[in-house]
């Protein structure tokens, strides 16, 4: 809890500015120094559009408020312990935070534009089992700033590169909607006209299917777009591949997902990672096809990445992902396959193990 003391007083604790949203910080502003809305606005300004964090020289504040935002706020940066870089470069960073726990976050280099893929969780309960993080078990959420965090040094990291990104997804360690409140607050940073100014259109969450939090997100119109982690097209097969599904059955999962208003968001995309004599039959392709038609939905097809040569699971025969998504367009759904990039660095979907042991 914030005391304000400074010059005058101890000083017990610095806020960290990167856990406030706009609208929290003007609150935080009025209740702590009655201070109006528009400070907030202008630091804003300052520490996210020109990247200022030096209070002396946010010349439109007068002295005495300048002197209370340096004694109230710091603006920590990630600790970064490796960062490795792909053949096809894609770059992956481990970050320590400071608790000691590891993350990671992924740059994703692409022909015609690069993404950036972020975690929302040390580890993942959620025990998918082709999942790498999932092994981890669970350890604890995320705070706001430290999602804000990766997607600050992952930016001036793209910099060094002459690279920029424009696309952020939630696709990283975790199940971002068991970690729903701090994941809304990073992306309504992340989307904030003075906060990173990204449009809702860049920004993608990844869900295993958290059907409660997939109905407030459209309810509350949170700006981004919805991925679901699909994977399987009957429940059967996907209570031993998601464990969630048994507390969200799949076909509740389809009926949310109908019902939900979409209103400028784009199409929800259906993730579906291909498991090799698993769910890469013509009978899952069927079910698939009729699963999306319900749906304003598109495809992902994701030919998954096996983590070593013991893997239960393998990737399928090209023949099938490319006779999966030419039976899917040719069906007028919108069908993309993701060839995963930084496979050769732990890199690529399903991979990310937060374990600096396991870097190549
Ligand atoms: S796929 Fe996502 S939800 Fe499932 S274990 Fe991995 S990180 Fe968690």
């Amino acid at each position: 809890m914030f005391l304000y003391t400074c010059r005058h007083f101890y000083i017990i604790n610095m806020e960290n500015f990167f856990n406030y949203t706009r609208l929290d910080l003007a609150k935080f502003l009025k209740e702590s120094f009655e201070l109006p809305k528009f400070r907030a606005d202008q630091l804003y300004k300052w520490v996210y559009a020109r990247g200022i964090t030096d209070f002396s020289l946010m010349t439109d504040i007068k002295k005495e408020t300048r002197e209370i935002f340096a004694c109230t706020f710091s603006f920590p940066d990630l600790t970064l312990e490796t960062r490795l870089i792909s053949n096809d470069g894609s770059r992956k960073y481990l970050f320590k935070l400071k608790d000691d726990s590891l993350i990671e976050s992924v740059f994703i280099k692409q022909e015609k534009r690069n993404t950036i893929c972020v975690s929302s969780q040390v580890g993942c309960a959620m025990g998918c089992a082709f999942c790498q993080t999932g092994k981890l078990g669970f350890k604890r959420n995320l705070e706001v700033s430290e999602i804000i965090g990766q997607v600050r040094y992952l930016l001036n990291d793209a910099g060094t590169f002459d690279e920029e990104f424009t696309n952020i997804v939630f696709m990283g360690m975790g199940e971002p909607f068991l970690n729903y409140d701090n994941v809304v607050k990073a992306i309504k940073i992340l989307n904030d006209e003075y906060g990173f100014a990204f449009s809702q259109r860049k920004i993608t969450v990844s869900t295993c299917g958290i059907i409660p939090r997939i109905k407030e997100f459209f309810e509350t119109e949170v700006p981004a777009s919805l991925a679901v982690s699909l994977n399987s097209t009957t429940s059967e097969q996907r209570d031993v591949l998601m464990p969630i599904n048994k507390k969200y059955p799949l076909d509740e999962l389809i009926e949310t997902l109908k019902n939900v208003t979409l209103k400028g968001r784009r199409k929800i995309t259906l993730e579906y990672v291909m498991l090799k004599g698993v769910n890469d039959t013509r009978e899952d392709l069927t079910r698939l096809k009729k699963i999306v038609s319900k749906l304003k939905a598109k495809v992902n097809l994701v030919p998954y990445n096996p983590g070593s040569k013991e893997d239960a699971f393998k990737t399928p025969t090209e023949n099938v992902i490319y006779e999966f998504a030419n039976t899917l367009l040719n069906s007028k759904i919108t069908t993309t396959i993701r060839f995963s990039k930084g496979k050769d660095i732990g890199a690529a979907c399903g991979q990310l193990a937060g374990n600096k042991n396991k870097d190549r």
